[in-house]
């Protein structure tokens, strides 16, 4: 009798990154993750047209489902491409059957109309009834002046914010700037440098492959009153990966911890989209209890319904055709790395 889980979450993704694999090495090779953000990821984003955004929300929703993973909580930035976006990213997710709570991250790096333009974007989609956030970059990209009007449309609309908190020290104001704003539904993502008595209100998410990629240093997610989600960053869409680096990075700071603190993380995603609770995956392991996912490798899911309709079978999408998802992608890919 194969194990049944709800629908997982990945509460902090990227879907835009799914096409900057295989992309062009930066003019120089960045030494700090200030200089990966402005020498990979800044020059990424600018280059992304609505074309690409869908690719690659295709492909990442793919893969999502096809690690048996039902929601995304989504933080998307297209400077250039910025109207349209999130419904570009939503229409991709229900297209491969998987649930998607997105949001515009703004900021200020392209002057303040742009600010404007990405908050209008985020008000757009949800007052047109998309199910999202509002996002911002980072407090460290954005002046007093938009934080409040993001968190004030938030409160507005009756969603959270979806924000990058402390992610290197080049943010370490953030608890300051942010304190008095933010609120219990708020995503607060990585909290790498955030000190352990702070301010701040809301979910933190815990991205642990990402923070080893970047070497920002360990966020000790356990030491925080906050609640904690597991999230990827962008790095594919498989939160049990996630949990399994959660539990051992856990475990390198503290021997005697068990990988019961991890899956309470990873089933914290509940409570960010609830939705998912309605959810099924049959997975090919069983039993999918903490001790035996954390040392086991490879599990997969066999079958997937979301809402009640059957989005996977055989371990295989129902609704679209995976070859023809990574083709297409493939060929956006290349168009995105031309102009890079
Ligand atoms: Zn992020």
């Amino acid at each position: 009798m194969p194990a049944v889980t709800p629908g997982l979450v990945c509460a902090h993704h990227h879907l835009y990154s799914a096409l900057a694999r295989g992309m062009p090495a930066p003019p120089r090779t960045p030494t700090d993750f200030a200089e990966i953000l402005e020498l990979v990821w800044w020059r990424l984003d600018s280059a992304l047209d609505l074309e690409m955004i869908r690719w690659s929300a295709m492909l990442g929703a793919l893969e999502a489902l096809e690690s048996g993973t039902t929601a995304i909580v989504d933080h998307h930035e297209s400077p250039n491409a910025i109207e349209g976006s999130l419904d570009a990213i939503a229409t991709a997710c229900a297209e491969v059957g998987i649930r998607v709570v997105p949001a515009y991250g703004v900021t200020d790096r392209h002057g303040h109309d742009a600010a404007r333009r990405g908050l209008a974007e985020n008000e757009r989609f949800i007052r047109a009834g998309g199910r999202g956030l509002v996002g911002i970059h980072a407090s460290f990209t954005c002046t007093d002046e938009t934080l409040r009007e993001a968190a004030e449309l938030a409160a507005d609309l009756g969603v959270g914010v979806h924000v990058h908190v402390c992610e290197g020290t080049i943010d370490a104001d953030a608890p300051r700037r942010l304190a008095g704003l933010s609120r219990d539904d708020w995503l607060l993502a990585h909290c790498v440098n955030l000190p352990t008595d702070h301010p701040l209100r809301g979910t933190i998410l815990h991205n642990p492959l990402s923070n080893l990629n970047n070497a920002v240093g360990y966020a000790n997610p356990a030491r925080f009153a906050n609640p904690v989600a597991l999230g990827t960053d962008g790095i594919g869409g498989n939160v049990l990966e996630s949990f399994r680096l959660a539990y051992a990075m856990e475990r390198s700071v503290d021997v005697t911890c068990g990988p019961d603190t991890a899956w309470a993380w990873l089933e914290r995603g509940w409570e960010v989209v609830p939705e998912a609770r309605e959810d099924e995956v049959t997975w090919s392991y069983d039993p999918m209890d903490p001790w035996h996912v954390a040392f086991t490798p490879g599990i997969r899911p066999l079958r997937v319904t979301v809402g009640g309709q059957t989005v996977l079978e055989d371990g295989k999408p129902t609704r679209v055709d995976a070859a023809e998802i990574r083709a297409k992608a493939r060929e956006q890919a290349v168009r995105l790395h031309a102009r890079l």
